[in-house]
């Protein structure tokens, strides 16, 4: 059913692009995000045939660059390998429709119990897939989650879409993305646009907006607001009681990102301090906080002298919060983001900037972490130091602190936090899927009881520490494990997960982007031996 909500924004998208009556039949919204609304439209085809196609409505106010970089990346490396592809696009004044074979799907968290393993391994299988075309092309898609990769169970049929924040590699074949990336460089002067906008490639004719007064740096934004699949996939509605880590309820107090802390970094970490201020100017929550400046004096002092205000408190300050926001480009939803986004690595700097690709390897890895586990959102923090801080629970302390040198941050965590076993952890979720009790709330508080974490109080500033705080209880997956009897019937494969699996994970979700598995290794890693 229509809803009358849903018939007027129909009226309207025929009202802003008349031509689009003449050809579609819209049937209903499928999706609606903070830069578009997609609908399902149906056309007869010279055939007699009567076809599906999914139209994207961009919001009006979306840089006309932006646009036509999204429609380039569809029509350059689009319709092949898992990628979705392009068939018209209309403009009228500043509204672009992108008209999409239409491809139905499955929504993920819906189908993350029953999947077998095989079907899970397909999925990631198919997703790097796609992500090998597109980074063969120099495209990065900074937005990589379920909800941005169409999955059709039945059919078998999977598609990357979206490619609203796409990003060029330096080498990148898409045009218009070497355009956006040399505004990102320099202020974001539009003086430009209608220079590029006479030879911007788009299907059949099309001609984009040259209107250039109301853009919205789509590209820049920290996070998309995306209901997605009616609302499920959405950060903001979705449904907290299913990730392993919760928003803010949870308590997880993030860990400080310092940019200097200890003597010994203060000159590398000046180094990228540097690179960074020339892309980000510092937003200052005083006078007195500039970039660096308390967090400098407070590594004279000494690496437990943390001299920020949510030094013991239960709070991230404002200085800490406004250090988010001085920012290189970062992209997608916290949960999804890599180490190197959330530690705002610069990724413009000579060192960093081939490995930009990278960061969609590390959404794959969430992605597939949510597979092998069971649970969706995996990670669902609400801004980037907390995703960090819940990054650092499942890859250890030492490893995140580690990483975070690579780009010239310095992360302080006062507890050292071991790293987790991945398949210990994701065979002790699972196994809760699996649990073949109707208490399922029962199951909830077991889960949380062993998994939520929370920042504890002391001299030392703040730890992150399992909330189960009996000093012997050093496992508590192993403890879970033999509390619960797994359903012994039907397990779907997954009682045999290869151990390949969880290799391929852990190069996934390898910390350093430098050594990240890239999308081509991956592909002819060995658990995918029998999918060639
Ligand atoms: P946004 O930039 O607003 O996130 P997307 O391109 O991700 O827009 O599309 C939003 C949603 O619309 C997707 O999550 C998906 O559910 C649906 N959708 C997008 N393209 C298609 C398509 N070609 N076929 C079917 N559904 C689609
Ligand atoms: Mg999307
Ligand atoms: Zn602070």
């Amino acid at each position: 059913m229509v809803g009358g909500d849903v018939t007027g924004e129909i009226e309207k998208l025929y009202a802003a692009v008349p031509q689009i009556r003449n050809i579609f039949y819209v049937i209903n919204k499928i999706g609606e995000g903070t830069f578009s609304s997609v609908y399902l439209a149906v056309a007869r085809l010279t055939s007699g045939e009567d076809r599906k196609f999914a139209l994207k409505h961009l919001i009006p106010t979306s840089h006309p660059t932006r646009i036509a970089a999204e429609l380039q990346c569809l029509t350059v490396a689009g319709g092949e390998d898992n990628v979705m592809g392009v068939k018209y696009c209309f403009r009228k004044n500043d509204h672009v429709v992108i008209v999409m074979p239409y491809l139905e799907h499955d929504c993920f968290v819906d189908i993350l119990h029953s999947l077998s393993f095989q079907e899970a391994k397909e999925y990631i299988f198919n997703l790097l897939k796609a992500l090998n075309r597109i980074h063969r092309f120099g495209i990065v898609h900074r937005d990589v989650k379920p909800s941005n990769f169409l999955y059709n169970r039945r059919l078998k049929q999977f598609a990357l879409v979206d490619f609203g924040l796409a990003q060029g590699t330096p080498d990148t074949q898409i045009e218009l993305l070497k355009v956006l990336q040399t505004k990102k460089q320099g202020s974001c002067s539009q003086s430009k646009l209608h220079t590029i906008s006479g030879n911007i490639p788009v299907p059949r004719g099309v001609v984009l907006p040259s209107s250039t007064k109301q853009s919205v740096k789509r590209h820049w934004s920290h996070s998309q607001i995306n209901p997605g699949n009616n609302g499920k996939e959405g950060l903001l509605g979705g449904s907290t009681q299913r990730s392993v880590f919760g928003e803010r309820n949870f308590n997880v107090h993030s860990a400080a990102i310092h940019e200097v802390s200890a003597e010994k970094n203060i000159k590398q970490a000046k180094i990228t301090e540097a690179a960074s201020r020339k892309l980000a100017a510092p937003k200052p929550v005083s006078t007195k906080n500039t970039s660096g400046g308390v967090a400098r004096k407070a590594a004279s002092a000494g690496p437990t002298t943390l001299t920020c205000n949510c030094y013991a408190r239960d709070q991230v300050c404002s200085l800490c919060l406004a250090r988010n926001r001085q920012v290189a480009p970062r992209a997608g939803t916290p949960g999804f983001r890599a180490p190197e986004v959330l530690t705002k690595c610069p990724h413009q700097t000579a060192e960093f900037v081939n490995l930009v690709a990278a960061i969609d390897m590390w959404s794959a890895g969430i992605i597939f972490l949510s597979l092998l586990s069971g649970r969706y959102h995996f990670f669902n923090a609400a801004d980037d130091m907390n995703a960090l801080a819940q990054i650092m629970t499942i890859r250890g302390s030492r490893e995140t602190a580690q990483a975070a040198k690579q780009f010239g941050k310095t992360v302080l965590c006062s507890k050292d936090l071991p790293a987790k076993d991945l398949k210990t952890l994701c065979e002790g979720l699972r196994r809760l899927c699996f649990t073949p009790t109707t208490g399922s709330e029962c199951d909830a508080q077991k889960l949380r009881a062993a998994l939520q974490l929370k920042m504890i109080e002391n001299q030392d500033g703040w730890f992150v520490e399992d909330s189960d705080a009996a000093p012997s209880s050093s496992n508590i997956f192993s403890r879970l494990t033999s509390a619960i009897d797994p359903g012994k019937s039907n397990m779907n494969g997954w009682d045999e997960v290869p151990d390949e699996a969880y290799h391929l994970l852990d190069r996934l979700l390898d910390m350093n982007p430098a050594t990240r598995i890239t999308s081509e290794e991956a592909l002819s890693h060995p658990l995918f031996k029998d999918l060639h």
